[in-house]
This record gives C-alpha cells, sequence and structure tokens, in this order.
C-alpha cells in the first residue's frame, strides 16, 4: 500500500509518498505561500532527485495546493505513479486532538468536528490541519483519510501532571491544562528504544528528549506517557530556537507594562524571538550558537549552558517522578547530531547511575548517526540515540486503521 502523509499549515502544504512495501519514501514535496498575494512555490523531490521547483503562478488555496501536489506524483515524464487510484490512504498531521482524541483515528465528520473544536488550542495548526483535510477530500474524495495528532501520546498523564494550579473553572470552562506536543515522535522513539533494547516497553521506566527547534521531554512509564514538559502550547518546557520555554508567568506582565506592549505582541516574541536566538543574538539554529560558543561569545555560552541546564532539570525531575529511569534517549536535529550537547547534559549525573561511555557518544554525531547505546558498561541508566521518524510513525497508523477498517 501506498501512503501519503499531508502537513498542512496555514500558508504551506508538505506532503511524502511512502511504499509501505519496505517503508520507501518514493516523493517528498513543500508547496509554500497558498493564498499569498505573491508568486507560490512547490518543490518536489523523487527518489530523492528534486524533479520540480516551481514559481510561476499564485497558489489559490489548500485545494489547488492539492491538485498540484497529485499532478506532480502523477505527472507523465517524472511522477512515480499512475493515477491517484494507488494511493491507498492519506495520513494528515493534526496538532491539537485536546483531551477527546487520545489514538490516531480514521477521519470522519466527528473527528473534524473534535479538530474544529480545539482550534482554540491550536488556533494556527488545527484550523490549517482542517484546511488540508478538506482540500484533499475535495481532491481524493473516495481515499480513505486518518488524522495522527500531535497530542494523542500524552493524554495519559495524570491529571497531577496536567493540570496547573490556576482555579479549577478553567479547567472546567476553558479546558486549560497541560496537553504537551511531539506525541508523534515521543511514542515511536519509545516504542522503538524498547524494541532496539531487546525490552518489554512495560518494564521500562524511560525519559525522551526530543530536542530539535522545537523541543520536549516526556517521562514514559510502562509504555504510557506519565508527564512532559510542553503544555497548553508548545512555548513551555526547555527553551528552544526561538522559544523562551517555562518561566514565571508575572514576567509577561511586567515587561508588557514597561515595553508598552500588549499580551498578543509579548507572546510572539516568547514564540519567535526567545531562546536560544533571543538569548544569543546569533541565531536560533544550535549549530551556529555552538560555533559563536566555540569562539567565546558569551552570550552563545549562555544560551548553550540554559539550555543543558534545562534538559538536565527534566531529568531530574522525571526520574523522580517515576522513581527512578532505565533509560534516557535522545532524538531529533539536536539530540541526534550534537554529541557535544549529549556529553554536557550527561555530565555529573552519575548521581542516578547514568555514565556516559564519552568515546561512543563521540562516534555518534553527524553524518555518522544510527540507533546505538551511548551509556558505559557499568552505568546503571542506559542512554541511546534512537533517530525519530514521524512521518513513518503516521504511515504506520494509517495504514493499520485503514487495513483494520477494511476487514
Ligand atoms: P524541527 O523542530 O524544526 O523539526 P529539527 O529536529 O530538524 O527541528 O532540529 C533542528 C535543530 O537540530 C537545529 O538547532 C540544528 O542545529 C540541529 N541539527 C540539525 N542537523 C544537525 C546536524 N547535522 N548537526 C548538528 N546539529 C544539527
Amino acid at each position: 500500500m501506498k501512503i501519503l502523509i499531508v502537513n498542512a499549515g496555514s500558508s504551506s502544504l508538505k506532503y511524502q509518498l511512502v511504499d509501505m512495501d519496505g517503508e520507501k519514501m518514493l516523493a517528498k514535496g513543500l508547496i509554500e505561500r497558498i493564498g499569498m498575494p505573491e508568486y507560490g512555490h512547490h518543490e518536489c523531490k523523487i527518489g530523492g532527485e528534486k524533479v520540480l521547483d516551481w514559481k510561476d503562478g499564485r497558489i489559490l488555496s489548500h485545494v489547488e495546493a492539492c491538485q498540484m501536489m497529485l499532478a506532480a506524483l502523477t505527472d507523465k515524464e517524472y511522477g512515480c505513479i499512475k493515477d491517484m487510484s494507488e494511493i491507498g490512504a492519506v495520513g494528515h498531521r493534526v496538532l491539537h486532538g485536546g483531551s477527546q482524541i487520545t489514538e490516531s483515528v480514521i477521519i470522519t465528520p466527528e473527528v473534524e468536528k473534535v479538530i474544529e473544536d480545539n482550534i482554540p488550542l491550536g488556533p494556527l495548526h488545527n484550523r490549517a490541519n482542517l484546511q488540508g483535510i478538506q482540500a484533499c477530500k475535495a481532491v481524493m474524495p473516495d481515499t480513505p483519510m486518518v488524522a495522527v495528532f500531535d497530542t494523542a501520546f500524552h493524554q495519559t498523564m495524570p491529571p497531577k501532571a496536567y493540570m496547573y494550579g490556576v482555579p479549577y473553572e478553567y479547567y472546567e470552562k476553558l479546558h486549560v491544562r497541560r496537553y504537551g506536543f511531539h506525541g508523534t515522535s515521543h511514542r515511536f522513539v519509545s516504542k522503538r528504544t524498547a524494541e532496539f533494547l531487546g525490552k518489554d516497553p512495560k518494564e521500562l521506566k524511560m525519559i525522551v528528549c526530543h530536542l530539535g527547534n522545537g523541543s520536549s521531554l516526556s517521562a514514559v512509564n510502562g509504555g504510557k506517557c506519565v508527564d512532559t514538559s510542553m503544555g497548553l502550547t508548545p512555548l513551555e518546557g526547555v527553551i528552544m530556537g526561538t522559544r523562551s520555554g517555562v518561566m514565571d508567568p508575572a514576567v509577561l506582565q511586567f515587561i508588557c507594562n514597561s515595553e508598552k506592549i500588549d499580551i498578543n505582541e509579548m507572546l510572539n516574541i516568547c514564540n519567535q524571538k526567545s531562546g536560544l536566538v533571543g538569548i544569543s543574538g546569533v541565531s536560533n539554529d544550535m549549530r551556529d550558537v555552538d560555533t559563536a560558543a566555540s569562539e567565546g561569545n558569551e552570550r552563545a555560552i549562555l544560551a548553550r549552558d540554559m539550555l543543558i541546564y534545562g534538559i538536565k532539570k527534566y531529568i531530574g525531575a522525571y526520574a523522580a517522578a517515576m522513581n527512578g529511569v532505565d533509560v534516557i534517549v535522545f532524538t531529533a536535529g539536536i539530540g541526534e547530531n550534537n554529541c557535544r550537547l549529549r556529553e554536557d547534559v550527561m555530565k555529573d549525573m552519575d548521581f542516578m547511575g547514568a555514565k556516559l561511555d564519552v568515546e561512543k557518544n563521540n562516534e555518534l554525531a553527524w553524518p555518522h548517526v544510527h540507533e546505538a547505546i551511548i551509556s558505559a558498561p557499568d552505568s546503571k541508566v542506559t542512554i541511546c540515540v534512537i533517530p525519530t521518524n514521524e512521518e513513518i510513525a503516521i504511515a504506520r497508523d494509517t495504514k493499520e486503521l485503514v487495513e483494520a477498517a477494511s476487514k
């Protein structure tokens, strides 16, 4: 079966076509500036080779973007499928399923309603995700569709982990609570880690460190998420490329009043101008921050130290929450590639029985990233690197649900 994976943003649409026979990626594309007054852009790679780099006109809607995607995939000259009947199902990445959705689901009108109802909790993404679903349905009316939610894996958290200390009525009335994000990655990586170690996930206490441009950590006990660092929105947690991470909320009021800016502008600053870029003044990309730090840039050193310290604190907290930890796993752009950062995070963690094998860790850096154990033989905690693959996780869920429904 061939599965199309779609990730729709407000003005963009990313897609991948995967042949589930061998889980081979056949095509990958990006359509940008949908609905914008300037010209749009459509880039498509087939078999890893760029076959299309179109920027010749406007793209008026997501429906038009979906038509362009299908046209590229089925193109007589460079396409990889004959027609769209070869696409067995579409898996949509969706941000927010609220507390109603705890796993991937076949898209029905009820599921669309849940995505719509959760727009207030993920305004930019959920609205766009829904647009993407509706556009695909318009151009592929007979193809089954599945929604895979970023929040779903975290919905096993107990109330003591997901509630905030504000009056209970805000939870009842407005559903204010921690939801957590990157769930597809945390689920994929925690499951894959257990498989890789030849262990039953039920026996493991695991801390998953998904460190990318957006970063989140989760505590996974017996295969179930019991806590995670992102919150009502992806702003909470460690400092990220452009996000501030957790802080005293009074900081917001103080800055707003002092600088005469409103809360929306302030949150924009917290989401887009803070974190690594805000502290270092160099970049949101950890590679640039690392380079500047190694040249002695003090603010870059500080940004790096803050990230490392934040990760350490969450690891400590989650080990305490689970009464121990068996595995610490690193994943995503920084977690997989940045051996220096892993080394600094794991420094002085022997109090909890976690000891890195520095040499093994150093061997595992870009471009030599693969699944590996990087802890010392006498470490009580297994430390490993497991590359994430959210697309494959979405494709697998989609295939499984569609096959089960057709039985
Ligand atoms: P996103 O959250 O956008 O999916 P990624 O998981 O791609 O982000 O992570 C982006 C981060 O990973 C950047 O800060 C970048 O510095 C880091 N990164 C990505 N590739 C490499 C690499 N080859 N070597 C070191 N760092 C990398």
